[in-house]
């Protein structure tokens, strides 16, 4: 026996009546598979669902398989508030697209259930999620550069372009920024927040929206990626 300990990012049918799921763990991604877990005895029925942050006791080399659970966290309040749970479900898509790269999982993962936890108690909850975006950029190594130009080193007059991967000076920017001066202030501040010492963050709506579309724009551009859930947050954060 092994214990696992894990958020749930997806869940899928697998064979008659079992399912697998696949954790995020401090080591990177882990499936597991769970028998009979589709009948409605089965008391793993209301483990399976994608964020609860369960402990698993599990068997085999190769193929685990579940023998006993516990949720430790089902995040109710984030569960129960479709905005909220829709907006976390792109972060788990974007966690389980990039689970196989190599990058530094327990710093990930430890952030990520900080940030759950403070996503589950407060309403201003958007600035803290994209954080997680923000920062898994710069584990991946596709970070936006903000100190200078980058194609020369010039600091004056900087734009942001998605296209560059940061900052440019007049005579290296292509086209318009998408972010205003304001909204890139705001989201270097998420770039560069600690948890460890909280501020303020009231991010005025017309800035988040900004950010959001610089976010979609730079991992479709840089990372070839686009999440299901983000179309489905269109319709109820109208952007
Ligand atoms: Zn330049």
């Amino acid at each position: 026996m092994e214990k696992i300990e894990g958020i749930i990012l997806k869940k899928i049918d697998y064979k008659e009546s079992s399912k697998i799921i696949y954790l995020y763990t401090n080591h990177g991604l882990v499936s597991v598979l769970i028998h009979g877990s589709n009948k409605m005895k089965s008391p793993y029925l209301s483990l399976t669902k994608p964020l609860n942050l369960v402990s698993l006791q599990v068997s085999g080399k190769d193929l685990k398989v579940l023998r006993d659970a516990d949720i430790i966290n089902d995040y109710r309040k984030i569960s129960n508030d479709l905005e909220k749970y829709t907006y976390s479900t792109h972060i788990l898509e974007i966690i389980y697209y990039f689970s196989t790269h190599e990058h530094d999982h327990k710093k990930l993962y430890d952030f990520l259930i900080k940030i759950f936890d403070i996503v589950e108690e407060n309403d201003n909850y958007i600035p803290y999620l994209n954080m997680i975006e923000l920062k898994l950029l710069y584990l991946l190594g596709v970070n936006p550069l903000f100190n200078h130009c980058v194609s020369c080193d010039s600091t004056e007059n900087l734009a942001f372009s998605v296209e560059a991967g940061g900052m440019c000076c007049p005579s290296h920017m292509v086209k318009k920024s998408i972010i205003s001066a304001l909204g890139l202030l705001e989201m270097q501040q998420l770039y560069y927040y600690d948890l460890n010492k909280p501020s303020n963050l009231n991010i005025n709506q017309v800035y988040l929206k900004e950010i959001r579309l610089v976010l979609d724009k730079y991992y479709e551009y840089h990372l070839n990626f686009k999440s299901n859930s983000r179309k489905i947050l269109i319709g109820l954060i109208g952007y």
